[in-house]
């Protein structure tokens, strides 16, 4: 019989992971790239003889696959996905492919629109501080598919893309994690949110009664979904606005107090004793919580380790205080639903910077929090007008530059003792920058060498 051979499409993270396992699990593998492969991964492949291309697809050796592995930044659209399509050639993601070898390890599997590597990041170091053998995947640091061929542990903690998800069939999530559904990513689904909705809700697909499904309670995209599925496994929502009951579990936040329970296990958390900060990190931290219970932590072990966790890099992360003005870098912050929960979690007066490439952003929703708490507007990109007309009349002061040094500049000039300058910029980075790692880690040596 002839050799399966996998073909995998991208040669970053994801698909350099991908096709070790494949190499590692027996296949013939091939690995292509339209444009390059990063030295650090080429390196790798080599080690274990992977055959690539890089720059363009040779069709001929890519139509004798019995199946392919696409990585997620790979549309629908890419002529050769649509030539593999047309040939018949199945094409999954790579965490369909790497869910095969799970070998009895479990999954917790976080996906939504906002707070994902916050609540993966969480539950993972959950599960370490309480001795649990587990590992961190998906689009947090290594691949999940390189982790499955280097390693065997006993749970995989992994963040989950709308277009992980996609590519999706018979994969299972023990535990599945939704934290809450807003506009995203429009550009990929055809401009309809349905179908973007529609991959979120995948996260559920193939749970039976023994899985569990964490998720928001509060979002009126989600609650209008669940009806339209046959619920088989435990369902554990969270919710802030009403209480919530379910027979397997649920987490309620009131009076800055939530308590989670699963089962008989239940642990009570004051938010105010916890280092990240906001209503939407109240939400992580629930879900996260129930996560953990499902798994089979401890309740006080979750208390202490939700307790003591810092917020990940860049996600309202604080950046020093000096002066008596404190810098918080949010760079992460590439949409208007996550500058909401930013403007939300400030109590301070705020010196706030946005802008670079947007997406089409509505910013009516950030008009009410930014006329109550932002005294300055500093407008930080190529074209400034949309934000400048948009806030004009509802914030007092709006000042546009067009870079990081001009930005921080006038922050600084208009920050007062007392007050906080928060760089939460709505748009992605582009612009003016590489991409939101870059812009935060900018910001952050500019607050150390000047503020
Ligand atoms: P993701 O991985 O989904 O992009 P992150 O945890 O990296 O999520 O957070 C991204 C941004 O979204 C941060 O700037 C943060 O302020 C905001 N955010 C985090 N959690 C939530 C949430 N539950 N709801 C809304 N916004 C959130």
């Amino acid at each position: 019989m002839k050799k399966r051979k996998i073909v995998v499409l991208g040669g970053g993270i994801s698909g350099y992971g991908s096709a070790i396992l494949a190499r590692k699990e027996g296949f013939e593998v091939f690995l292509s790239e339209s444009g390059r492969i990063a030295d650090r991964y080429r390196e790798r492949l080599d080690e274990w003889q992977v055959p690539y291309e890089e720059g363009g697809h040779t069709m001929e050796r890519l139509l004798d696959a019995s199946e392919a592995v696409k990585s997620p930044g790979i549309p629908e659209t890419a002529p050769v996905v649509r030539a593999l399509r047309g040939a018949g050639i199945p094409i999954v993601s790579e965490i369909e492919f790497a869910g095969r070898y799970l070998r009895g390890a479990r999954t917790i599997c976080v996906t939504g629109s906002n707070g994902k590597t916050t609540t993966t990041s969480l539950i993972y170091r959950i599960l370490r501080d309480a001795g649990f053998d587990a590992a961190l995947g998906g689009n947090i640091g290594e691949s999940f598919a390189y982790s499955v061929a280097t390693g065997r542990h006993d749970w995989y903690v992994l963040e989950l893309s709308s277009f992980q998800l996609d590519g999706m069939y018979d994969f299972r999530a023990d535990i599945g994690v939704l934290t809450n559904i807003t506009p995203d990513h429009l550009d990929r689904y055809d401009h309809c949110f349905q179908n973007y909705v529609d991959a979120k809700m995948r996260i559920i697909r193939n749970q039976n009664t023994r899985c569990c499904f964490v998720y928001s309670a509060d979002d009126p995209v989600i609650a209008a979904e669940l009806p339209k599925y046959d619920l088989r496994m435990r369902e554990l929502p969270f919710a802030a606005r009403r209480a919530v009951a379910s027979g397997a579990g649920d987490a309620f936040l009131c009076d800055g107090t939530f308590t989670a329970r699963v089962g008989r296990a239940e642990v009570e958390i004051d938010t105010a004793r916890m280092r990240l900060k906001g209503l939407h990190n109240a939400y992580n931290a629930m879900a996260a919580a129930l996560a953990a219970l499902a798994a089979g932590v401890a309740p006080e072990q979750v208390r202490e380790s939700v307790c003591a966790f810092a917020p990940v890099e860049h996600r309202l992360e604080p950046a020093g205080e000096y002066g008596g003005v404190e810098w918080i870098n949010d760079s992460k912050a590439t949409n208007v639903d996550s500058v909401w929960y930013a403007l939300e979690s400030m109590t301070r007066p705020l010196v706030w910077i946005a802008g670079g490439t947007d997406k089409g952003n509505d910013y009516g929703p950030l008009k009410e929090f930014a006329r109550r708490k932002v005294h300055t507007l500093v407008c930080m990109g190529v074209d400034n007008d949309k934000l400048r007309r948009e806030f004009a009349g509802v914030v007092p002061e709006i000042l546009s530059t067009s870079s990081l040094d001009e930005a921080m500049r006038a922050a600084k000039r208009a920050a007062r003792p007392g007050d906080a300058v928060l760089l939460s910029p709505a748009c992605a980075s582009f612009d003016l920058f590489r991409n939101y790692e870059e812009r935060g880690e900018l910001f952050k040596k500019w607050v150390k060498d000047h503020a």
